[in-house]
């Protein structure tokens, strides 16, 4: 049963029209004298149809509350009038009536007229809820969805398809469909499809799935599939759903291709060059082609700063010119392969051993140097090269890959732009390299080095003057590594940072650990490598001095020459500070090597150590006496102590005495003792 609000600002007449549509069989849910009154109940009790009086006394008329009901509820009005002036006519007009019924009206009439706004109503509103439903699925499947009349004229297109075809949103409908969609075909020779023209149109509507390419109002060409529906019954109704298929097509080629080659150059990658390498590696295997084939490792040269200083792009750039390059140079039966990062390898098969090997190397690195530029700079880019020959005895490719690997590292060691040629003997030095940089690393975390100690002597008193700490390395396989050995890799490595920090703190600790028995009047010097100046070495050294709480006075630095080779400002300096706390400073090894004593001036040093080298057959050897004489004469005049290292015996005593030598180290005395013998040694008496 229909529920109706009558609106009526006569009472007698408004109980007429209840009493005659409750007999027609209607709920009058309310009924109102004025318009305010009308819109209140309109919004409160929402009923079906509203008849509404347009001539009401008060502030709003019929036509007002109408329009006032319609902003809020989307009700059916039928307005009733005694008269119809014209003007009033047109002005209850905009707000769309759904009728209208003279005053006085029959009820044949009034019934009618609510019957058919009552229909008309729920068909609009059925349609709309239709359209919304249709519209939210048109935008939501991920499909472009086209439909056009017989004449090819668009009604409908979803916001999918004005995406694809790239036109703004809402401007495809009344185009025509050949303006919207821009076909052609997808493959060569593929004719593309008329949509205008119903007979082509016909043969291929049977298909789905067609691809066809599609260019798009920016002028990009998009690859699409698309199926089409002819709905004869329905006025020619054509409708197309069509789906943007580049992505998918990029992960089919991609792939395809990501499995062998390099997505930024282009190059086959890793596992194609593997795969053929292996392919070089069998065919030899099998006796099927004779002679050597090689690979070459080619690493770009302070690539990370490119990257890091122009960006990823402009390092993704210079990756792949470099690509092109190296790919210019070479013969097509050999592979050129982007194989990681900045490394590229190249598999030459056949080639002349090393030195047809060596002339491709150079023809790379040439090109490789030629300028390059990145954003608003030219760049010089070198490159260092890995060589290994395979003459038959590489089996596996894994084994030829980590040979050229290694060749690489060492020519990355060696200068820029140089190459190094895989030999065995080499690759040994290099696993004992590495093998000792890891057993230091861990022996330092563990603290397993010890200081030994080896007394310097007084020529004048016969008595202890000094020592020398010396580190040692109980290896736990090999026993003691000499530090002739290990001394150098950690110098290489950096190693010598934690390592000399070690040596230095247990040195002033075992100071402070013979003050408090009593035992002291020596200094303990301890060797410093040039490497430990590229930190404050100063810092580290008050740091020591004061953690152990001994004076500077019990403490003494030897350095080498090297230290007067590099960055000469800073480490005068920071000797100087050193020597100002009072630690006595000694040039070790001196005489051994360097020409220009010109640091001597420079240098605040407090004594020469002369080279054992010269000590070793002075006894023999006038040469070796007139320098070791000359040095101490010069240490003499410069006001520097002097001591003899490397004295084994009576005789090299006898003449270091005879010169004026300060003091002598050496076997003579003592061999360096660990500190527990040297404290022996010092409880003897001998300081
Ligand atoms: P060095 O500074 O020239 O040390 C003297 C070396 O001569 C020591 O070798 C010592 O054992 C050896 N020696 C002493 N008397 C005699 C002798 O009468 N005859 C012979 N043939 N040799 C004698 P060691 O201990 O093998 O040290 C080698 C080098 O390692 C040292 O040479 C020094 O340059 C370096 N080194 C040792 N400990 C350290 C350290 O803690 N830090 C640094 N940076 N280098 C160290
Ligand atoms: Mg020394």
């Amino acid at each position: 049963m229909a529920r109706l609000l009558v609106v009526e600002d006569e009472v007698l007449v408004a109980r007429d029209i209840q009493g005659r549509l409750q007999r027609l069989g209607y709920e009058v849910v309310g009924s109102a004298a004025k318009g305010e009154e009308a819109v209140e109940m309109a919004r409160n009790l929402v009923p079906d149809l509203v008849l509404m009086d347009i001539n009401l006394r008060g502030d709003i008329d019929g036509i007002e509350a109408a329009i006032q009901i319609n902003e809020v509820e989307s009700i059916p009005i039928i307005f009733c009038t005694a008269y119809s002036s014209a003007e009033i006519l047109e002005r209850a007009k905009i707000t769309s009536p759904f009728g209208y019924v003279l005053k006085p009206f029959d009820n044949r009439e009034l019934e009618i007229n609510i019957q058919i706004a009552l229909f008309k109503h729920r068909v609009e509103r059925d349609l709309a809820e239709t359209k919304q439903n249709l519209d939210s699925t048109l935008s939501h499947v991920s499909d472009g969805v086209i439909a056009a009349d017989d004449s090819g004229r668009i009604f409908l297109i979803n916001p999918i398809a004005e995406k694809i075809v790239g036109c703004e949103s809402g401007n495809g409908t009344g185009k025509n469909l050949d303006e919207i969609l821009r076909l052609e075909g997808f493959e060569a020779g593929q004719a593309s499809i008329n949509l205008m023209d119903p007979e082509t149109f016909a043969f291929w509507k049977q298909f789905s799935g067609i691809r066809q390419r599609l260019t798009r109002f920016d002028g990009r060409k998009v690859p699409i599939e698309l199926s089409a529906n002819f709905l004869e019954e329905d006025a020619n109704l054509t409708v197309i759903t069509f789906r943007d298929i580049s992505q998918q097509l990029g992960y089919e080629e991609t792939i395809q291709r990501n499995a062998f080659f390099d997505g930024l150059t282009e190059l086959p990658n890793r596992a194609l060059f593997v795969d053929r390498l292996e392919g070089s590696i069998n065919r030899r295997k099998r006796g099927g082609r004779p002679g050597q084939f090689s690979v070459l490792f080619i690493g770009l040269d302070g690539f990370t700063v490119i990257n890091e200083g122009f960006g990823h792009d402009a390092g993704d750039m210079v990756i792949n010119q470099i690509g092109q390059r190296i790919a210019k140079t070479i013969r097509p039966d050999d592979t050129v392969s982007r194989f990681s990062g900045e490394i590229f390898a190249l598999l030459l098969d056949p080639v002349e051993a090393v030195t047809g090997s060596i002339q491709a190397c150079q023809r790379i690195l040439s090109a490789v140097q030629e300028p390059i530029s990145v954003q608003d700079s030219t760049l010089n880019i070198t490159a260092s090269v890995g060589i290994v020959v395979n003459n038959g005895e590489y089996l596996s490719a894994d084994q030829m890959l980590q040979d050229v690997d290694t060749a690489l590292h060492r020519a990355k060691s060696d200068t820029h732009g140089s190459y190094v040629v895989f030999d065995n003997a080499r690759y040994e030095d290099a696993v004992r390299f590495i093998d000792r940089k890891n057993g230091m690393q861990k022996a330092i975390v563990q603290g397993d080095f010890e200081v030994h100690y080896q007394p310097i002597v007084s020529l004048e008193t016969g008595k202890l003057a000094a020592m020398e700490a010396l580190v040692r390395w109980p290896h736990p396989e090999e026993g003691m590594v000499s530090p002739a050995e290990f001394i150098p890799i950690a110098e290489a490595t950096g190693l010598i940072l934690p390592l000399g920090e070690y040596v230095l703190h247990s040195v002033c600790d075992q100071i402070k650990r013979w003050n408090d028995q009593g035992l002291s009047g020596f200094r303990v010097a301890v060797n410093f490598s040039a490497r430990q100046f590229e930190v404050d070495v100063a810092a580290l050294v008050r740091t020591a001095l004061s953690s152990a709480g001994i004076e500077p006075t019990q403490l003494a630095m030897e350095i080498t020459e090297g230290l007067a080779m590099k960055n000469v400002n800073r480490n005068t300096e920071m000797l100087a500070d050193i020597r100002k706390l009072g630690v006595n400073i000694s040039m070790d090894d001196f005489g051994a090597g360097y020409s220009s004593f010109s640091y001597l001036k420079r240098f605040p040093l407090t004594t020469l150590k002369i080279d054992r080298s010269f000590i070793k057959d002075i006894h023999e050897n006038e040469e070796d006496k007139r320098i070791t004489r000359a040095i101490i004469a010069m240490g003499q005049s410069l006001n520097l102590a002097t001591q003899a290292k490397g004295v084994e015996n009576d005789e090299q005593l006898e003449i270091l005495r005879e010169y004026g030598c300060d003091c002598i180290q050496g076997f003579y005395y003592s061999k360096p003792l660990p500190a527990s013998q040297m404290t022996e040694y010092l409880l003897e008496g001998a300081a």
